[in-house]
């Protein structure tokens, strides 16, 4: 009796070394189940986008941030904490730019997994890098339209100033 029980304990043993069971496993190297409706990370687009600030202020959790552009218009864009974003779709949803919106989510990235520690919420962020070659066109672009402006209010004035002197 007392040898089948050893034998038992080792085969358990054995068994136990020879298979890994699930709580071994390390996800990480594992590829996740994936559902159909998965929303997932924020594809956000920095020249549609028109600043409005609606996906910031509807947003339930805190997880945008208004990055500050160098415009006079247009000149904040979202970026997420998707370590803080509960991937609702209200951001998407909300945005007013046609016929895309500037903030979807794209369904890409599932392979947010951290140590669940509160400095683990700056883990991972969906940013907006702008190329320098896109700032300055638009600089470019602002600095025409205002001079273009200065022109116009110049010349309707003298036009003004024309007509006074004719009617006088
Ligand atoms: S999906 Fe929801 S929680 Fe995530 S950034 Fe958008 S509004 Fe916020
Ligand atoms: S709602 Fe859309 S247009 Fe408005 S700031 Fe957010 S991304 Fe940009």
């Amino acid at each position: 009796m007392i040898l089948l029980d050893i034998l038992k304990r080792t085969l358990r043993v054995a068994k136990a070394f020879a298979i890994k069971s699930p709580a071994t496993k390390d996800i990480r190297f594992e590829a996740m189940h994936n559902p159909s409706r998965y929303r997932g990370e924020h594809k956000i687009n920095y020249e549609t986008c028109i600043g409005c600030d609606s996906c910031n202020k509807i947003c339930p959790t805190g997880a945008i941030t208004m990055k500050k552009l160098p415009f006079k218009k247009q000149n904040i864009v979202p970026e997420v904490n998707l370590s803080v974003c509960v991937f609702c779709g209200l951001c998407e949803d909300v945005c007013p730019t046609k016929p895309e919106k500037s903030i979807v989510l794209s369904g890409g990235r599932y392979d947010m997994l951290t140590g669940g520690w509160h400095k683990d919420q700056q883990d991972f962020w969906e940013n907006v890098d702008i190329p320098q070659s896109y700032i300055d066109a638009r600089l470019e672009k602002e600095e025409a339209a205002r001079v273009k402006k200065e022109l116009l209010a110049k010349k309707k004035a003298a036009e003004l100033e024309a007509n006074k002197e004719v009617t006088q």
